[in-house]
This record gives C-alpha cells, structure tokens and sequence, in this order.
C-alpha cells in the first residue's frame, strides 16, 4: 500500500504511527484529506479493538490547576460519559485540535487519547471516535478536588464545548437547569450580562439560555476572549468571519379559520392546509457545517408554531388574530413566536393554496426588543381598546338609543 501523503509504500497497511511522522494526520484525517472510506485504509485488526486499562498509567499526585478547571468546564456541559470501564469526553474530527487542548491539561489526570474505529451495524460503514479516555475509577476524588477554581476559565470551556453563536447571540444549551440557574446569578451580578432562558432545551433537565441582547453576547465573549483564543477551533467559531446561506425549512399544518366582516366565502369557518417555509440566514459554522441544522429547525417550528396551530381554529388561538386570521397577520404571529429562537429568521412563507402565499420579513430581535410586540396584532387586546372618548354613546343610559339603532 502506498501511503498518499509521502508516495512510501507501507507495507500491508497503512497505520497511526507512519501518519504521525510522515504527515501528523491521524487516520480519519488522512481519509477525510484523500476523500476515501475508512473501510478501506484500515486493516480488520484496526477495527473494533477493546481499549486496554493497562495502557493507562496512574498519574502522580500533583495536579496542575487548568486541569481541574478544565475538567469543571466538560462536566458542567455534561461532556464526560461512562462507556465500559471508562470515561470519555468525545469531539467530532473537526474539533481535533480542540480536543488536543484539553488533553494538553488532562493528561495530568491520567487522561490518553484514543481514535478508535467501529463497524457500525446501524450505518453499514466504519465509524472513527476521537476521544480523552480515563478509567473511571481514577476520576471521581479529582471532580471534587475542582470545587472550587477560575469561574471565567470553566465558563470558557463550557461556552467553547457547547456554546453556539447564532446572527451575533450567543447560545448555550445548559443540559442541568441548576447550573443555567447559577451561571446567568453569577453573570447578572457580577458583569452585568443577561441570559434569557428558553424553553427549548434538547435535555431533558435543561434550559436553552441565550444571551438576551447581541450587546450581552458581545460582553460574554469579551469576558473570555482571552481564555477561548487559547483554544483552537473555539476561536474560529466565536471570533471568525465566514460567508452567509439562507437555510429553508418546509413545514405543513392544517387548521380552520374564518375572517370576521369579510364579504366573501372566507367569513365562513373552514379548513385548509398551510404550507410554511421558514427561511433562516447567517454564517456557516464552521464547526458544523451548518447555519442550523435542519433537525434543530423543524424541532424549533415545531414545537413554538405547529404545536399550537396545527388541528386549531386560528381564530381562536391569540387575540392577535381573532378578528382576521389572514395568512398576513399569521405570519407576523409566527414571526414573533420564532424570532426569539431563531434570531438569524429572515423571511417566512405561508401558501394557504398551491397559488397564493404570503412572504412577510419582520423585524430582527434586536428591533423586536427595542419596539416591542406588533401592533398589528394588539388591536383587540391592547388597553386602549374601550378607553375612546367616544364610548360614553355605549354607556348605561345610552342603552335605550342603541337598542333602537341595533
Ligand atoms: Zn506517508
């Protein structure tokens, strides 16, 4: 076998070790770079090996601070997993370098890393994890010896492991509400930076908090800017500049409206379809590939929009469309239930038949914040409504007149 980097050959298979000399690539790195299935560099005794306790050696007892903080950091962003014997903290290829910088740390504790390779059932293909493993038993006395540390250094890790940037604000998906609940104290109290928290979370125990202003981000990522551009990848995700796409999402819902004073057919309640695009646009993260992924995208609609539409009479759903349950007031409903969530939306379309939609662009969340819900929308159940100077005609002693006149 010849090895592509360097024109060598070999021999039978192409390994670790000749990669790390002859270009620094692991495996997984050396296929992605050639474009090649893994199956096809790796030789059957290179997959699916057992890891092996005794490869790992009991560090001493001095433990360097960074390591502890570190190991504070993963386990607040619930990035440390039992498998087997083990503990793992695990990170996409893309984030190597990432995962590297930890172990730079970790390896104090006793840590190695490994690139394993599976046969996946499920996928029919080999898969390539990377990982910090430990064994287990080794970890629990060293989480408590890190009570207690630098709180910007673990905020720094839990926002580079997983916090995410979307149209300039920051999210971090806390996966226990407790330390969502701490976190946001410790940041109103001390810097005066504000967390909204949504109710969103892909945890089960979790809260979606972002940053509740694009000025909240900005100061969050000042706060740590000195500690995420020591870690590699981090950096290019928060601080790095890349082209814009628009991402398009399709959903359908079906549910009956009628319009109030109409002269047509629609004064009368009656179903139909909707087919919505949601369109969202910013950055490609290049960490994921991804402005947002898809999955997260019909989740998001799914559950803020369809969930409260879907099999409803619209009408009947918010005041703001009580009166007219047009397809152009409903888009600024949904707009103001997903622009929160979704900060990077940028148009919605909303097809009541195959020939006539609505396309509607709102304001973005920062203007949303500073002039408040649509007024469109607040006619019926604005505070104003009944305060007219006109309405002492409907008052006690006018009943009389109104009779006659009604
Ligand atoms: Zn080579």
């Amino acid at each position: 076998m010849q090895c592509l980097d360097c024109r060598k050959d070999v021999g039978s298979q192409l390994t670790n070790e000749h990669l790390l000399a002859c270009s620094g690539l692991t495996l997984q790195e050396y296929a992605l770079r050639h474009h090649l299935p893994l199956d096809m560099i790796l030789s059957t005794d290179q997959i699916n090996q057992a890891d092996d306790l005794s490869l790992y050696r009991k560090p001493g007892r001095s433990v360097n601070k960074l390591a502890l903080d570190v190991l504070a950091g993963l386990e607040m962003a619930r990035a440390l997993k039992q498998h087997g014997e083990f503990t793992i903290v695990s990170l996409g290829i893309r984030r190597l370098e990432q995962l590297l910088w930890y172990l730079e740390s970790l390896c104090s504790l006793g840590f190695q890393f490994r690139q394993e390779y599976t046969y996946e059932d499920s996928t029919h293909r080999v898969i390539a994890k990377n990982s910090l493993k430990i064994p287990s038993a080794w970890l629990a006395s060293q989480i408590e010896q890190s009570s207690t540390g630098s709180f910007l250094q673990r905020l720094s890790i839990l926002v580079a492991h997983i916090g995410e940037i979307h149209a300039g604000y920051l999210f971090i998906d806390f996966p226990e509400s407790k330390d969502a609940i701490r976190i946001s104290d410790h940041l109103e109290r001390n810097f005066h930076i504000h967390l909204k928290h949504l109710d969103a979370s892909k945890h089960e125990n979790g809260i979606l908090a972002r940053c509740k202003t694009r000025t909240d981000s900005s100061c969050l990522l000042s706060l740590v800017k000195e500690y995420l551009e020591n870690i590699p990848v981090a950096k290019d995700r928060f601080f790095g500049k890349y082209d814009q796409a628009t991402v398009v999402k399709e959903l359908v819902f079906d549910s009956a409206h009628f319009i109030t004073d109409h002269p047509g057919k629609c004064a009368n309640l009656h179903g139909g379809r909707y087919a919505m695009r949601v369109k969202v646009r910013d950055q490609i993260d290049p960490l994921t590939g991804f402005v947002v992924d898809y999955g997260h995208l019909k989740q998001t609609v799914s559950r803020k929009v369809i969930a409260k539409l879907d099999h409803q009479t619209l009408n009947y759903v918010t005041a703001g469309l009580s009166w007219r349950s047009s397809t152009e007031l409903l888009t600024v409903y949904i707009w103001e239930n997903l622009i929160e969530y979704l900060p990077g939306l940028t148009e919605l379309q909303i097809f009541e038949t195959d020939r006539s939609y609505c396309s509607y662009t709102g304001p973005k969340l920062h203007e949303l914040q500073k002039r408040g819900q649509n007024v469109l929308l607040d006619y019926f159940s604005s505070d104003n409504l009944g305060k007219s100077g006109l309405r002492w005609l409907l008052h006690q002693d006018m009943r009389e007149r109104l009779k006659v006149i009604g």
